[in-house]
């Protein structure tokens, strides 16, 4: 199939699979999608294990999205359940809500002291506000003062600490204020208009995708075995210093890997996902059976924990977003202007810290890009 009037798309995850299906169904040109993994879908790769549960591979994925655009694409290949998540973390013992909101400063202070500081805080806060901790910190108050201590040490420092390696300062503010301080009584980890888990899973949605007669895939394929052909274009979701051959120097990563463990009992914890900021190695412990409320008299869980990326060892899971990493990044991104008929996207591609709906916008608009 390899000729100059074919595309290849490099990376069969949600930015390789819905270029693929644009160019594929809006252009009606041929598409060779490749991945060097054994499967589809990339990081949000699921599949139902012997119990009938569905286990995210790589770390539990919670469709989100403002997006009505990546909505109606996505719901031309899924039905989504009403899911909306939330997450538990425990702080002094206490399981309670994350993101810090008014219910956990009830969880976890005296009454009287939890009143004062909830009048303090609508004092200066507009009610449903969402305040990045390193914002937050910024009080004159002395109880406004020795409550943002409490939550920058019992929920930011030692999870950031585990999960990037470096204290809260250290990392960009965008990555920590994705977990904000809310001044609201809503649970919920996102407040998106759109959210919820895909019924069959996301393996599935990315094979309906990619389901076009157009579209032909070839697993277990790195594109170095392919870089010599000829295409008409090449959309490339992999990681862009690997692309040239780091040249310019290793884009740093993190990593992360997960222990899975299957119980003999319904169920494991109260809820998908427990936060464990201050305590054990680990950062969080995910239940896999809540997502689709699958049914089994065995659960399944898996421990989450980070470590650097290193070339030949583990795998790319977050691009480390931070000034030194963007010059470095924005080497690369000029040698890619240069290049003809090659577009980077995805979260390898644009070493951006994507969410799945920003990854398909992402998609949706290089594709608008093209077709003009
Ligand atoms: P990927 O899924 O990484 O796909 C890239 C593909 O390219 C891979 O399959 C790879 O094998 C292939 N590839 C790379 N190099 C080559 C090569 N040289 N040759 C051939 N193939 C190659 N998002 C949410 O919205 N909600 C969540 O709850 C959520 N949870 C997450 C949890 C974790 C632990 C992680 C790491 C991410 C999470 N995300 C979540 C983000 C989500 O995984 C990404 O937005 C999404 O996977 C991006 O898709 P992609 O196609 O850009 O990249
Ligand atoms: N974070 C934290 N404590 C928590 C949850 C999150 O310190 O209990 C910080 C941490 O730095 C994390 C970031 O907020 O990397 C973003 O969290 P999110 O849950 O969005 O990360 P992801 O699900 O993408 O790993």
């Amino acid at each position: 199939m390899e000729s100059s009037n074919i595309n290849l798309v490099v990376g069969a995850g949600f930015s390789g699979a819905v270029i693929a299906n644009l160019i594929a169904t809006e252009l009606n040109e041929e598409v060779l999608v490749i991945d060097k993994k054994d499967h589809i879908a990339g990081n949000c790769y699921d599949y139902r294990d012997k119990n009938g549960i569905m286990i995210h591979k790589y770390g539990s994925h919670i469709f989100h999205t403002k997006s009505e655009k990546v909505w109606n694409y996505l719901k031309q290949f899924t039905d989504f359940n009403t899911y909306m998540h939330k997450v538990v973390g425990i702080l002094d013992g206490i399981e309670t809500h994350i993101p810090f909101n008014f219910n956990t400063l009830y969880d976890v202070f005296p009454q009287t002291l939890a009143q004062r500081l909830e009048q303090k805080l609508l004092d200066i806060f507009e009610i449903n506000s969402k305040v990045p901790i390193l914002e937050f910190q910024k009080q004159d108050d002395d109880d406004l003062k020795f409550l943002a201590n409490y939550v920058y040490e019992k929920i930011f420092l030692h999870y950031t600490t585990k999960q990037w390696g470096v204290s809260p300062e250290e990392v960009d503010g965008a990555v920590t204020a994705r977990v904000p301080v809310y001044l609201s009584k809503d649970n919920r980890y996102f407040q998106d208009k759109y959210q919820g888990i895909p019924l069959d899973g996301y393996t599935k949605v990315v094979e309906r995708i990619l389901d076009h007669k157009n579209i032909k895939i070839k697993l277990n394929t790195d594109y170095k075995d392919l870089r010599d052909k000829c295409f008409k274009r090449v959309f490339y979701t992999g990681p862009i210093d690997e692309f040239y051959n780091y040249k310019f120097g290793q884009l740093p990563y993190r990593s992360v890997y997960f222990k899975f463990e299957t119980y003999d009992k319904e169920y494991y914890q109260s809820n998908a996902c427990v936060n464990y900021p201050c305590n054990y190695d680990f950062t969080r412990i995910h239940e896999y059976k809540y997502y689709l409320d699958d049914k089994s008299d065995k659960t399944v869980i898996a421990k989450e924990y980070s470590e650097f990326f290193e070339l030949g060892k583990n795998e790319r899971y977050y691009p480390i977003p931070n000034d030194e990493n963007t010059k470095l990044y924005e080497k690369y991104l000029e040698e890619a202007k240069k290049a003809e008929n090659i577009y980077f996207l995805g979260r390898l591609g644009d070493y951006k810290y994507y969410d799945m709906d920003k990854a398909i916008l992402r998609a949706i608009e290089l594709f608008e890009e093209i077709k003009k």
